[in-house]
């Protein structure tokens, strides 16, 4: 691997401005280590080569000219498959959507363009982003490049093995009950939900619309602020956009990173979010680092949220729900690649059913159903009703919460990375791995992911939890655990991956 594609965004930044390296042979490095690495890992659904050397070259030209450019222009890019690229193959990991292109661009491709990053290509994801280890792709799991025997969280595996393994600097993912974050945990990746509403949802092909949030996947705490800095703002396209908030979250993410005292910090810890369900190991790196806080003086406090006991299953009635009204479209005649009946009658309706039968996946279908009977006449009040009640005790504990102390902390996942097959046949174990990172969802609030320490030789995530429109705290906290972290929290032994190619 070269040492080069191991600098963080920044880093790579500073050299192109520098002229120590131009875009185009950045690009070209990377696509280089996607040739090496992805036939084992299979982080991408599409590689854009001749896009991306384009934008880059572009960058070049101009920068020879002496146009001026944003602060990152010329570093590449990669951005999961379920953001509308103009022209660029969006299946969203689904049969469904095989060969589609968007018309149009995603606010956050625009955006991206706009900062001048070439789009090196989308990566893999579990199907419609339902899923805990991208094992629900239509086209096949990502692997881990930790340990290739193992999965890279989900559903977006793929930005975050790609990031991790040093294929591409940053990346984009979305999170609507731990996308981002969970495998952001699993593969010693920076992962960060914004505060719902912060980033355009426009483009983004909708799982379910009040939790989903489109976010950095990056090395570095600080590589995560500026991605968010540069996708972030209100879009009138998007009917929950935010106000614009004018907050340099890259300014932000420095302010505390070197400070050694941390005296006037109030971390808490929430009961419900340690004991059971977690593994020992990531127990013992969430302890270290809760210990190390302490030590730098931040007072820690414990906090009870007793709603979260019952996140879990609020999420997975009112995410199936929206999945359900959500996926309506894909029906063969509006969205969808088309399966005509081959018996019986040829309807609208028989064709829908085959359309439907055919390119969703057992997941998808499982919530389909799922959300379908969760709204129905009849049972809407006990189970849709209910959910949404839970989720405003789920607001109201973390109002409660942050009424005494600045931002929560606690494991992202409650597992390392586990094996493939370990989980994929049991539905109730593969939502479990969501049991930290749902919250936030459900409230709104920002959260996300740092690199911590190791258990048995995997990566452990800590999660920062800040209240709503405080993402700028969070990332100043989350520069703090980030440099609390062992060396080789986020060091992906990639050599040796590369070795047994
Ligand atoms: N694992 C969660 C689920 O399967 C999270 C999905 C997501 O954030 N897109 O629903």
């Amino acid at each position: 691997m070269k040492e080069i594609l191991k600098k963080s965004a920044l880093e790579l930044a500073q050299l192109l401005r520098d002229r120590e390296i131009t875009s185009v042979e950045l690009t070209e490095l990377c696509l280089d280590a996607i040739e090496r690495l992805d036939s084992r890992l299979h982080a991408f659904l599409y590689v854009d080569r001749e896009g991306a050397l384009q934008q880059a070259q572009a960058v070049d030209d101009d920068r020879v000219a002496g146009v001026e450019l944003p602060p990152f222009a010329g570093v590449p890019v990669a951005v999961k498959d379920n953001m509308c690229q103009r022209g660029i193959p969006t299946t969203c990991g689904s049969l469904m959507l095989e060969g589609w292109k968007p018309p149009y661009d995603a606010t956050v491709i625009t955006k991206i363009k706009q900062a001048r990053l070439p789009i090196i290509g989308h990566t893999n994801m579990d199907e419609f982003a339902m899923g805990s280890s991208t094992e629900h792709s239509a086209f096949g799991a990502t692997r881990n490049p930790w340990d290739v025997e193992r999965i890279p969280g989900g559903s977006g595996g793929g930005s975050a093995a790609a990031v991790a393994s040093y294929m591409v600097p940053w990346a984009l993912g979305s999170d609507t009950g731990g996308s981002i974050r969970q495998p952001g945990a699993v593969t010693g990746t920076v992962g960060a939900k914004p505060t719902y509403g912060a980033v355009s949802r426009y483009g983004l092909v909708a799982m379910a619309s009040s939790l989903d949030q489109i976010g950095p996947v990056t090395r570095t705490v600080a590589d995560a602020a500026a991605l968010q800095d540069i996708i972030d703002g209100y879009d009138p396209h998007d009917s929950t956009s935010l106000p614009d908030v004018p907050v340099d979250l890259l300014d932000a993410s420095r302010e505390l990173e070197a400070a050694q005292d941390l005296s006037g910090l109030r971390i808490g810890l929430v009961e419900q979010m340690q004991g059971e369900g977690y593994s020992q190991g990531v127990l013992d790196v969430f302890n270290a680092t809760v210990e190390r806080l302490r030590e730098r003086g931040a007072q820690i406090v414990t906090v009870s949220c007793p709603s979260f006991e019952y996140s879990l299953g609020a999420y997975y009635l009112i995410m199936p729900a929206e999945v359900s009204s959500n996926l309506a479209r894909f029906d063969g005649v509006r969205y969808g690649n088309r399966v005509e009946p081959t018996e019986g009658p040829v309807t609208a309706e028989t064709m829908m059913s085959a359309t439907r039968g055919a390119k969703f996946g057992t997941e998808v279908k499982r919530r389909v159903i799922l959300g379908t009977h969760a709204l129905s006449a009849g049972y809407f009040d006990a189970y849709y009703g209910s959910a949404q009640k839970v989720r405003t005790l789920v607001q109201r504990d973390l109002d409660a919460a942050f009424a005494q102390c600045d931002v929560l902390i606690s494991p992202t996942s409650p597992t390392v990375a586990f094996r493939f097959g370990e989980k994929s046949n049991d539905p109730m174990a593969m939502y479990m791995n969501d049991i930290a990172t749902i919250p936030a969802n459900l409230a709104g609030v920002p959260a996300m992911s740092v690199p911590a320490g190791l258990s048995e030789g995997l990566p452990v995530g800590v999660q920062v939890i800040a209240p709503a429109h405080e993402d700028a705290r969070m990332y100043k906290i989350a520069a703090v655990i980030e440099s609390l972290a062992t060396d080789d929290a986020a060091q992906c032994p990639v050599e040796a991956l590369e070795e047994a190619l």
